[in-house]
Formats: C-alpha cells, structure tokens, sequence
C-alpha cells in the first residue's frame, strides 16, 4: 500500500533489475545500484529484482557488509511507497522471509505473472528456460528441493560458505566446457512457458544477454525482455501504459 501520494514524473513506470550480483568485492556495482535506487525508482510503481542481487547468499545470516547496507537501502525506498518484489536467482535461492523482512522486500515464486498496465506479464529469473543444460538442470532439481533447502539451513554458517564457495567454483568451471547456446534459453521451453502462462510478454535475467526478442506463439506476437548484469555495466528494463524499454549503461 502506497503511504505518499505519488510525485509527478517519476510514477506510472514500473522497473526490473536482474544480476546484479552485490558483493563486498564490486563496491562500485554497490554504489551504482544504490544511486539507481535513490534517482530512478524512487517515486516508481514498483521495482522486481528477478533474481542474483547478491553474488553468493549462504542464509539470512549472511554476513556481508553489502547484505546489510542492501536492506537499508531497499527498506527507505519501501517506506516511502515503492514496493520492492523479490524473485531468487540461482546465487541467492537462499534468501528467506527474515531477510525479506528486514529490508522490505516481498517474495515472489518464479515464475509470477502479473498484470503490468493491462499487460498479463510473466516474470523468472530465466535459468529454468535453459533446458539445454541438463547438468544444470539437474543440480538446480537437486539442491532447491526443500528437503536439501532445510538440511543447508541446518549447516553452520562457516561450513555454508565453504559450499557456497565450492559451488561457485564448480560452476565456474562447468561453463568454461560449455557450448555458448547451451547456456542461452531454448526457444521451445520459452514458447511452452509463454503458450502454458497465456501471457505475450516475458521479463527475464540470468543470461546475461540483456535484448529485445520477439517470438511468435501459435501466430500470437510475443516479447521477450532480457534485463542486463551489472558488471562492466548496469541496467533495467522500465514498463509504462505504453510499453518496456531496455536501458544499458556502462559501470
Ligand atoms: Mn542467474
């Protein structure tokens, strides 16, 4: 529920951010999402972070500077009437309601459809589109079954981190023996996706190939909106009454 009444100019747009990746490591990627906070969605309808805000997340007991300051930040922009909806990525699936709790954010599962200016869109953060890593696919199965999610929760904090760790190096090295189009999305699981959620656009992160895709389902025109990493730049894409746009810019 919106507490101020809306200032003119800046309501009536709607943002989404995705891979950003925070880290105590990339203080400048902090800083500039920060500004975004306070320069451009300050006053908006509302910001989605669909996903990988933060770089590792071993539990809401994440002890980076970044986790704090992040929750401070998103909080005031909540306060002051801008909801703040949060969608986890495959670096953050950890995050849970205590930390939602502290800085504001509400949970969305992935997908979530929404109805954005009379548009049925779809939100994810995209890693589940790309059937064409079976690898992935099946670790993701794996390590985000509930019965693995309460058995991590359970893990000490320092022990979290060394997982953590280990798994960013795995995946690492898993994408050095990767095809490019492996990693990409499969045309055929974002058709099934946009036929099954009866919705003509679609926002998503997680590739890192930040576009503009049109797709035609069953002679149905259909959009696909990939929303940039923040990492040699940053970026969103902002949807009004009259559409999305993409917006990239260098860190
Ligand atoms: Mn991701």
């Amino acid at each position: 529920m919106k507490t101020n009444p809306p200032s003119p100019g800046t309501t009536g747009r709607t943002f989404f951010v995705a891979d950003l990746h925070l880290t105590d490591e990339r203080p400048v990627a902090t800083g500039r999402f920060f500004r975004f906070l306070q320069q451009d969605v300050a006053g908006a309808d509302a910001l989605y972070i669909l996903g990988d805000l933060f770089d590792a997340w071993v539990g809401d007991d994440h002890d980076a500077q970044v986790a704090h300051d992040a929750a401070r930040q998103i909080k005031s922009l909540v306060d002051a009437g801008t909801p703040v909806y949060f969608m986890h990525g495959n670096r953050d699936f950890m995050l849970a309601a205590r930390y939602a709790a502290q800085s504001g954010m509400t949970l969305l599962a992935d997908p979530t459809r929404i109805d954005l200016y009379g548009t049925p869109t779809l939100l994810m953060h995209g890693d589940t589109l790309c059937t064409d890593d079976t690898a992935y696919q099946t670790f993701r199965r794996r390590v985000r079954h509930p019965l693995t999610l309460a058995l991590l929760r359970r893990l000490p904090l320092a022990l979290r981190h060394r997982l953590a760790r280990r798994a960013r190096a795995g995946s690492e090295s898993a994408k050095a023996g990767k095809a490019a189009e492996i990693m990409d999305v499969n045309a055929d699981a974002v058709a099934q996706v946009l036929r099954a959620q009866q919705v003509s656009r679609l926002i998503h992160g997680h590739t890192h190939r930040p576009a503009q895709h049109r797709h035609a389902v069953d002679g149905q025109n259909c959009e696909r909106w990939v929303v940039p990493d923040w990492y040699a730049r940053w970026g969103y894409v902002a949807c009004d009454a009259t559409g999305c746009v993409l917006r990239i810019e260098d860190l």
